[in-house]
């Protein structure tokens, strides 16, 4: 498990993302048991945890009190195709399933949020979406910090030509034939408004660094599970 201090100490969070030491946290996870055992050692109240049946879209939910405990455990009862998750509640923390794709941390002045920004969630502006939709809630962009946690690096993230072709008009950063992520997310952050000092890329690789699930690197089912919750009080 990696705690992301660097936003802690900006917003009053907790942040924090499992890898493979705290085993499975995918939905298969739940059913072997694994899923509910890490969350058991983490530092929230994980029967109130909310998590998504993600699709590689670009929705975001607006997560209200009465959502808590919806897919801590059962992919059932998850709030359905949606890949970015904020909250204005505090003590409710939100989840997001991640192996390679990237986890981005979002928070500000009473409220916090959760995107998962894989290549066609980023293709799609996701995290510049979800800047978007907490302005519209009066939450302004220079005001909010934003990580993006461990995920598949610009060193590893080769694609087929083709698939660079559509990422790259899609706005998706790309070296030779590899695609930029990080950058590509850390771009649309700033365009919508969020200062450059108010975001940090963790720049750990979960394809070529230990750790953590990757998809890539593994061909697995098994999940890491990205975290955020305001913490109460505050
Ligand atoms: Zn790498």
């Amino acid at each position: 498990m990696i705690t992301f201090d660097w936003l802690e100490q900006h917003a009053p969070v907790i942040a924090f993302m499992t890898g493979r030491e705290e085993g499975d946290c995918g939905w298969e996870g739940c059913a072997s048991g694994s899923r509910a055992t890490c969350l058991a050692q983490a530092p929230i109240p994980s029967e109130r945890l909310v998590a998504l049946r993600q699709c590689h879209g670009d929705r975001i939910v607006v997560v209200q009190p009465q959502d808590a405990g919806r897919g801590s455990v059962d992919r059932a009862s998850a709030l359905a195709d949606a890949d970015g998750l904020i909250s204005w509640e505090s003590n409710l923390p939100l989840a997001i399933n991640v192996a390679d794709c990237v986890p981005v941390f979002l928070a500000g002045p009473g409220v916090c949020g959760l995107v998962h920004a894989g290549r066609e969630g980023t293709a799609q502006h996701i995290a510049e979406k979800a800047v978007r939709e907490l302005a519209e809630h009066d939450v302004l962009p220079e005001s909010l910090y934003a990580l993006l946690g461990p995920s598949a690096g610009p060193c590893c993230y080769a694609v087929s030509p083709e698939m660079r072709a559509n990422s790259v008009a899609s706005g998706v950063s790309a070296r030779g034939d590899h695609l930029d992520l990080w950058d590509t997310n850390y771009r649309q952050l700033v365009g919508a408004g969020v200062p450059a000092e108010h975001i940090h890329v963790s720049g750990i690789c979960t394809i070529c660094q230990p750790g953590f699930f990757s998809y890539r690197g593994d061909a697995t089912t098994a999940r890491n599970m990205a975290v955020i919750m305001r913490r109460s009080g505050l």
